[in-house]
């Protein structure tokens, strides 16, 4: 089944306001531009559109809708909307923009793939001034990624607000061309919060007439360490203005931050169709680092599959995987964090439609995919914490489907199992490597499904009728039964290549020998280093060599710049492009820390590292002997 894109995002909603939200019947708002008067009265909170039962605990605004006019949005913004496809508000939109559009600070817990972008973007552009030429709206989000998405996001919904300029701005990107923009006016700033906070402090960022500011994916902030800088910028705000907090889980840093920052907001729960993890299959395969790509073939060979997504741990991966299944004659596209967003979207249009099966991404390109027909999940590499696991094989099993994922672990990464097992709250099941016989199997019964389908398929009556000709008359000529005919058929459909594999599976013996000897599932501990719950490790505990794949830096910055592995995590990974998971392991000295990263790092990444500034102080990063 593919999915169109207009479908609207969905999730059930839970939702908390306030009695004398509960039901408002008109509105127009100090927000709102004179000539909008919003009418709210049209308005239901309906149950989202597939198949996944919505959890609605409280109807908040009871009525009818009739798609996003109901909102009252102005023509130009209508229209745009109808272009992209959006024909229903999903339900966290029909939630949260009438309680946007009547200025309140709202509490979203959703994730990316809701439309949460659509519910704070879309009333923030209904109110906002074009006449004011410094910042309205300000969006924090905790990558350049994300920060040019929604920036984009913005750019589509505003497709017919020729005056409205919208900015994205992150580290890496050039600072002075940034400031050129800012001055020659935008109403709209998407940014990471390092960047934000040094364009403030230079006075090249004017907050003073912002009307709303949104944090976007609040936890992630946290994780990466923003939450000094995001209570910083929040410090600096008007005192009126509009706070909108999306988070898709709400650790106590967060709650605190929106009890002090919030006013009496709505608050709005989302919970997404993917992450029921009781519908996908989940399996282990142990293999040594070197012979995963033989097992990934393997593993495509005898799993007979519609969509496909890979999950590896860089860019360069994703890249070599790509590479050498194209070489096997796959169709394989790859989403990592240098596909530009016209092209993302091309590519997840590919898999939707089945011009691709195999998708290779990371973990960030990859958040909030949506694609019915992915039935497997491979994890590539081991993803770094449960929350990541959690999410990749959230990528199958959609729309009330089943689903497969199958998850490679070196014989040292064993020990991470348990951790993922209590955060899905089932076992793992062991997959052995399949062996040419399983293969062999596999293969005999697609080609057996194939001829099923052929003989079940209508086909062209005139194409039929001249291929049976032949089949007479080379019979007729050669005496041969219809057997011998059909046999020899066959083997044209099976084509040159030989239909059984042969290839040396020695060394799958040796692996699953290796690992019954060294590595027991008893002795496997909770976390792996480089989680960021290890962050935190210091210099008093060595730590041995790095990880398989990564490589350890050093960077000129330590304890006494009075650093926190949160600024080093939050600054490599938006100057690298990085999830901020796929850092690992920290150690900080007194002036100089060290950081584990993936290994292969490109050369313009590595230059942009070593000026860019954590704490005040140059990185200076170098490959490390220690
Ligand atoms: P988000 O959660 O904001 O990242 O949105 C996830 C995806 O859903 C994006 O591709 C949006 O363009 C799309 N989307 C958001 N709202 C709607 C809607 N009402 N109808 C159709 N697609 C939507």
């Amino acid at each position: 089944m593919t999915q169109s894109i207009c479908e609207s995002p969905s999730g059930s909603v839970d939702q908390r306001a306030d009695a004398a939200h509960d039901a408002p019947t008109s509105a127009s708002t100090s927000n709102s531009p004179a000539n909008l008067s919003v009418d709210l009265s049209a308005i239901d909170l309906p149950t989202p559109a597939d198949e996944t039962p919505a959890e609605v605990s409280t109807t908040v605004i009871p009525a009818r809708a009739e798609g996003f006019a109901s909102f009252g949005f102005a023509p130009e913004l209508l229209e745009a909307l109808t272009a992209i496809g959006y024909q229903e508000p999903s339900p966290i939109q029909k939630a949260a923009i009438p309680e946007l559009l009547l200025g309140r600070d709202l509490v979203g817990q959703a994730q990316t793939g809701t439309g949460k972008t659509a519910a704070f973007a879309l009333p923030m552009l209904a109110a906002l001034d074009p006449a004011q030429r410094t910042p309205q709206v300000l969006v924090l989000t905790p990558t350049r990624e994300l920060a040019i998405q929604v920036a984009d996001s913005f750019k589509s919904y505003a497709a017919n607000m020729p005056h409205l300029r919208v900015l994205p701005i992150y580290g890496g990107a050039d600072f002075r061309d940034q400031i050129a923009r800012l001055k020659r006016g935008v109403q709209v700033v998407v940014g990471t919060p390092g960047r934000v906070m040094d364009h403030m402090r230079q006075g090249t960022l004017d907050l003073s007439g912002l009307r709303s500011l949104v944090l976007d994916e609040a936890d992630e902030m946290l994780r990466m360490g923003f939450i000094d800088d995001v209570e910083w910028v929040l410090e600096q705000l008007p005192s009126q203005r509009q706070v909108v907090l999306f988070s898709a889980t709400m650790p106590p840093e967060i709650r605190r931050i929106s009890h002090k920052y919030l006013n009496d907001p709505a608050e709005i729960t989302i919970k997404t169709k993917g992450s029921d993890s009781s519908r996908i299959r989940q399996r282990f395969i142990t293999v040594n680092g070197p012979q995963k790509l033989e097992a990934l073939t393997r593993v495509l060979e005898s799993e007979t599959k519609e969509g496909v997504i890979i999950f590896a741990r860089t860019k360069a991966i994703t890249v070599t995987v790509a590479e050498a299944l194209e070489a096997k004659g796959y169709d394989v596209a790859v989403l990592n964090g240098d596909v530009a967003q016209n092209q993302r979207e091309r590519t997840i249009e590919r898999l939707k439609n089945g011009t691709v099966d195999v998708l290779v991404a990371t973990d960030v390109a990859a958040r909030g995919l949506d694609v019915d027909r992915i039935t497997l999940v491979v994890n590539y590499d081991i993803p770094f914490d449960s929350e990541a696991y959690v999410h990749r094989i959230g990528r199958t099993g959609r729309a009330g489907r089943t689903g497969d994922a199958i998850l490679f672990v070196t014989p040292r990464e064993r020990r991470f199992l348990g951790g993922l097992e209590r955060a899905v709250g089932r076992p793992i099941e062991a997959m052995e490597i399949p062996s040419n016989a399983t293969i062999n199997q596999s293969r005999l019964d697609r080609l057996r499904q194939r001829l099923c389908d052929g003989l079940e398929s209508e086909g062209r009556d005139e194409e039929k009728a001249l291929l049976s000709e032949i089949l007479q008359r080379v019979a007729q000529e050669s005496g041969v039964s219809a057997d011998q005919l059909a046999l020899a058929a066959l083997q044209l459909a099976v084509g040159p290549q030989p239909l059984l594999v042969q290839g040396d599976e020695s060394w799958i013996r040796q692996n699953s020998a290796g690992r019954d000897s060294r590595d027991s599932r008893d002795g496997r501990r909770q976390d792996r280093p480089g989680a960021a719950g290890q962050l935190r490790r210091g210099p008093r505990e060595q730590s041995g060599p790095p990880e398989s794949g990564m490589e350890r830096f050093r960077i000129e910055v330590g304890w006494r710049d009075r650093v926190k592995p949160g600024n080093i995590v939050g600054a490599i990974a938006n100057e690298a492009g990085l999830n901020g998971r796929s850092i690992g392991r920290i150690q900080i000295f007194d002036a100089h820390s060290l950081v584990d990263l993936p290994q292969g790092m490109p050369d313009d990444v590595f230059q942009g590292l070593r000026r860019l500034k954590v704490m005040n102080r140059e990185l200076q990063i170098s490959r490390s002997r220690d």
